[in-house]
């Protein structure tokens, strides 16, 4: 392994070359955490490697990273009962991002769900939205990704085969590819008729779809799910009228429910939304700064 390289400092930077490394030692997907992480960090940090990752047996924590002073070196355990695919894989790359990003600032980072911890402050939150971005750009490389979804309409079948290319959840992965597709998407999750969080596409930002924690299903919705039957994932992209998820755009729905069906996720695309030109110079976000301020309530590991 070609392992002497200067060291990067965003997140994405870190997750780009890794990701490249891994993939310059003919290595192929999914990349694995539990193999480049050790391996990377004994050569580059001699003095404070990866030790050791082990499972930890403790539900509730999906992953840790702590010092173990007695041997100068860190542990990552994880939760080896959470059944949902690819999230164990995505916690490895999550608790690394945190050894790489902030391993100076403390010695011991313990992560749950993401939507059901409180964080207390805003640092906390950038740091966990910061470990999960590097996760994603370790684990799904955009360029492969793009390949993967070449010339096609993305549905959930073509998510679902990106998600076991790369080892992460169904989640993770359509979260990803809302983050750097070019069209107008969004992703929902829903529980008790009602959008728990949503997160839209740069274009679908722009053209005003905005779903926020709280809003009621669109009735059109709430009938698909009752008359779901037990059918746990509906793949056509069904189109829906325009008043249904925006107020003059049509929409393609598509719809997958959780394992034991208290939550639904939707993903929605509006093909007719078209970039509309004269209001490009307005203030542009970037899509890390808009995911960080909405770390809370994302869960990138289900
Ligand atoms: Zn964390």
């Amino acid at each position: 392994m070609q392992l002497k390289m200067s060291n990067p400092i965003t997140p994405q930077a870190w997750g780009i070359q890794l990701s490249k490394l891994w993939m310059d030692c003919g290595q192929g997907f999914p990349i694995k955490v539990d193999e480049i992480a050790p391996e990377v960090t004994r050569v580059r940090f001699p003095d404070d490697p990866i030790g050791l990752i082990k499972a930890h047996g403790i539900p509730g924590i999906d992953g840790m990273l702590s010092k173990r002073k007695s041997k100068s070196d860190w542990c990552i355990s994880y939760d080896e009962t959470v059944t949902v695919p690819g999230r164990i894989n995505f916690t490895l790359g999550h608790e690394f991002g945190h050894y790489l990003l902030h391993r100076k600032l403390r010695e011991v980072f313990q992560c749950g769900q993401s939507d059901m911890l409180d964080y207390e402050s805003a640092e906390s939150k950038k740091l966990e939205s910061e470990a999960n971005t590097f996760a994603s750009y370790l684990l799904m490389p955009i360029n492969d990704f793009r390949d993967q979804i070449k010339g096609q309409v993305i549905t959930l079948d073509i998510l679902g085969h990106c998600a076991d290319r790369y080892g992460t959840s169904f989640t993770a992965t359509a979260l990803k590819w809302i983050d750097f597709t070019d069209k107008a998407a969004v992703l929902i999750v829903a529980r008790d008729d009602f959008i728990c969080w949503s997160y839209p596409s740069e274009l679908a930002r722009k053209r005003g779809v905005f779903l926020p924690p709280g809003t009621p299903l669109p009735q059109l919705a709430l009938d698909r799910l009752n008359n779901a039957n037990g059918i746990k994932r509906q793949n056509q992209n069904r189109p829906v009228p325009r008043g249904t998820w925006h107020s003059e755009m049509e929409a393609e729905e598509a719809v997958i429910l959780s394992d034991n069906f208290d939550q639904a996720i939707f993903l929605v695309q509006f093909p007719a939304a078209k970039r509309i030109v004269e209001h490009e110079e307005e203030e542009e976000q970037d899509s890390f700064t808009y995911l960080s301020n909405r770390a809370q309530g994302l869960n990138w590991k289900k």
